[in-house]
């Protein structure tokens, strides 16, 4: 099997620099971010990422994100930098936000899907950081899953679902987000949120000020914009959500027809019948964005038909949680 334990904190740098040859090589690794594993690929090789699409059946239209070791770095795969990107590089980098910027010709089209920009991103995990600085190159790295599947947030999950079609996977435990990145196109003067994540706009428009936000990004429905498909970080199970009210009875109906049944909720059920698979996550979107998709696989795991949800509260700070469990949901 090629997954290796390293320390997320301290990672074996015998194994950082395995990685990194395998990544100049044109191989690929699945490796931690803070926000989900990702499969990497250098991102200047067409024929390596070429295998990052192969590997996740990943379609063809649907660009990568480019991760970078710091926001020079990321001016050397961008043709324009400007104010807003200083900004918002400044103030979240190393973190879990995007910045799409015109691209440099030396960036592949294979990377972003033929578009005339590039996202770009510099991750904090110190794991993606030390493989970033080993290797010296640019990775495109999206979500470390076949397409359309649930985010992998533990080494496992990569495991279980891409196996040898990945040359190495470096498992670090859990990832501290457990979300996708937030993602911001800052390539025209107002800039427009593509895909929410757990950096808000509120804190994104305390730095440049007032932003748009791409329809559907706000409720996880489609959207113009590539890749942002509308069924997407879905497990195999049926998901219904359901407000806090109804959840009871809405378990007790599908148990009632004789489904196998999961239940991921914020307030705990009175009584719950012991056939549920129970997942319980505090009303604090940063703690639930953490499990969401360890519950998804969870469920997945224990065979389960449906999933009642619990819709999550209102208010800016859910707004990545929210549009992920709708499009779970579809
Ligand atoms: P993933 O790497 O699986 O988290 O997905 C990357 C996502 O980032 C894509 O599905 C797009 O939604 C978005 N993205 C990446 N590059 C661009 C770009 N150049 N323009 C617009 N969206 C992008
Ligand atoms: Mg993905």
């Amino acid at each position: 099997m090629p997954l290796v334990h390293v320390d997320p904190f301290e990672p074996d740098p015998a194994v950082i620099e395995r990685a990194a040859e395998l990544l100049r090589a044109g191989r690929l690794v699945a490796f931690p971010t803070e926000t989900v594993y990702g499969l990497g690929a250098n991102a200047l090789d067409p024929e390596a990422v070429a295998r990052i699409y192969e590997a996740k059946g990943r379609p063809s239209y649907n660009p990568l994100i480019v991760h970078v070791s710091d926001a020079a770095a990321a001016r050397s795969v961008v043709r324009e930098w400007n104010d807003r990107a200083e900004g918002l590089a400044t103030a979240f980098w190393p973190g879990p936000i995007t910045l799409v910027l015109p691209k440099r010709a030396e960036v592949p089209d294979a990377v972003t899907a033929g578009l005339d920009t590039v996202g770009v991103r510099v991750p904090s995990h110190p794991v993606a950081r030390a493989l970033l600085l080993a290797a010296g190159i640019p990775i495109a790295a999206p979500s470390a899953n076949p397409s359309m599947m649930v985010s992998p947030t533990l080494g496992a999950h990569v495991e279980g679902s891409l196996g040898e079609r990945v040359d190495l996977i470096i498992d670090a435990g859990p990832t501290p987000v457990g979300i996708e990145s937030t993602v911001i196109d800052v390539s025209h003067a107002m800039p427009t949120l593509l895909r929410p994540g757990t950096i808000t706009v509120p804190e994104i428009e305390a730095v440049v000020g007032p932003i748009a936000i791409a329809s559907g990004a706000a409720e996880g429905v489609a959207r113009a914009s590539p890749g942002m498909m509308e069924r997407h970080y879905a497990p195999r199970a049926r998901l219904v959500v359901v407000e806090p009210a109804d959840v009871e009875r809405v378990l007790a109906d599908e148990r009632a027809a004789g489904r196998r049944v999961g239940a991921l909720l914020i307030s705990a059920p009175t009584a719950i019948d012991r056939s549920i698979i129970l997942v319980l996550v505090p009303a604090d979107p940063a703690v639930y964005a953490q499990r969401l998709y360890s519950a998804l696989h969870a469920f997945d795991e224990a065979g389960c038909e449906v999933v009642v949800v619990e819709r999550v509260p209102e208010g800016v700070e859910w707004l990545g949680v929210r549009d992920r469990v709708g499009r779970a949901g579809r």
